[in-house]
């Protein structure tokens, strides 16, 4: 018998999570962002419920080569293009489209021997200060572009700093449409936050959006607002069961450190998970958990293979009983990964990206 610990891959979760994108900009087309194995979830996992995007963005060319291979014949865009000369072979018989953020990109492209002229995407940096021309640059990268026979069609892109959070995005945008001025060609700017949040401007939805995260059924500006506010369900559901209870007396302790020590008489039930699942092991006593889909906590320091919970909200629990970590559990309550995440001083992001290889994974 395996251990209990399984990861749930939610498909009509991730169906709706992207119709409510969609909906965030209605005129745009969407690229479903699948770059680091689709955040976690597996690209071939995710690809039938997300078939319904207007395109695959991601950095990988061997996920590019996974994308074909699914049978998917539409676009795909390489977000930091290419990293040597030879992957522009690749692009050229899988015809993967690909941002071109720096000179030496150019150089390849022009020293690129082929039949099929290149779709790319130029990128500008508008003060994310990562990848991209800058604007002074801007307009001769896009001359020299114009010129190549290998290329036969530039598309505009650029990438937000603060799209989730108080500084915004006016900035970057204003520096994008004066740097893209009269250039013909599709313009994408917007990530999830961008497309929550701003993307009532025309100019910011623009031709394409990105959004990767809200895809995923994790906020992007989380804990301004949470999944319910944006109306996105979660994606991924860890769960595992109780496979022993304690009864402590105030004064024991649980786990490594002791850094939990009952005041009162308390059950505790230990749960088959781990920092070695992905559970991170920043998590603290109070971090959200829950059990037969009732809201308790964590007790004490997570351990490599097992973490321990209050069960003191639930009499009934016990041996075997269900424990979401984050997800949905079989009564259907929710514990946003968000939540988990800002227990752990970080983002559903890395959560969903960390679970361990050991984690079995089914699509429900
Ligand atoms: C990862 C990424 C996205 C998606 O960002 P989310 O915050 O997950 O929506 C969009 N554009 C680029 C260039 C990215 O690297």
């Amino acid at each position: 018998m395996p251990r209990p610990i399984l990861a749930t891959i939610h498909a009509p979760a991730l169906r709706h999570n992207l119709a409510r994108v969609r909906r965030a900009a209605p005129d745009a087309r969407v690229w479903a962002v699948v770059k680091a194995n689709a955040y976690g979830h597996g690209i071939e996992r995710v690809y039938d419920a997300l078939r319904g995007a207007d395109g695959f963005a991601l950095l990988d060319l061997q996920e590019a080569e996974r994308v074909r291979a699914l049978g998917w014949r539409g676009p795909i865009l390489l977000l930091e293009g290419v990293f040597e000369p030879r992957d522009l072979e690749l692009c050229s018989r899988l015809q993967l489209w690909h941002v071109v953020h720096c000179e030496q990109q150019i150089d390849w492209l022009a020293a690129h021997k082929t039949q099929q002229p290149h779709r790319v995407f130029l990128k500008l940096n508008s003060g994310m200060n990562r990848l991209g021309f800058a604007p002074a640059s801007f307009r001769a990268a896009w001359a020299r572009l114009n010129a190549l026979p290998q290329v036969d069609e530039i598309s505009f892109v650029t990438h937000f700093s603060d799209a989730d959070a108080e500084r915004g995005i006016a900035h970057q945008a204003r520096t994008f449409a004066e740097a893209t001025r009269d250039l013909p060609g599709e313009r994408s700017l917007a990530n999830s936050a961008a497309t929550l949040r701003h993307a009532q401007d025309p100019a910011v939805r623009a031709d394409w959006i990105r959004p990767g995260i809200a895809v995923y059924g994790s906020s992007p500006d989380f804990p301004e607002h949470g999944i319910a506010h944006w109306e996105l369900q979660p994606t991924m559901t860890l769960a595992s069961r109780v496979i022993g209870v304690q009864q402590l007396q105030p004064g024991d302790t649980v786990g490594y450190g002791s850094r939990f020590v009952a005041d009162a008489p308390l059950r505790v039930g230990v749960v088959a998970c781990g920092y070695a699942d992905g559970y991170p092991r920043h998590c603290g006593t109070g971090t959200p958990v829950l059990v037969d889909g009732v809201r308790t906590r964590l007790l004490g320091r997570v351990s490599m293979d097992m973490l321990a919970v209050d069960l003191a909200p639930l009499p009934q629990a016990g041996f075997g009983s269900e424990v979401t970590l984050w997800g949905r559990a079989s009564n259907g309550a929710v514990l946003p990964i968000d939540e988990v995440a800002q227990a752990a001083g970080t983002l559903g992001y890395e959560l969903m990206c960390a679970v361990a290889p050991r984690v079995p994974v089914v699509v429900g």
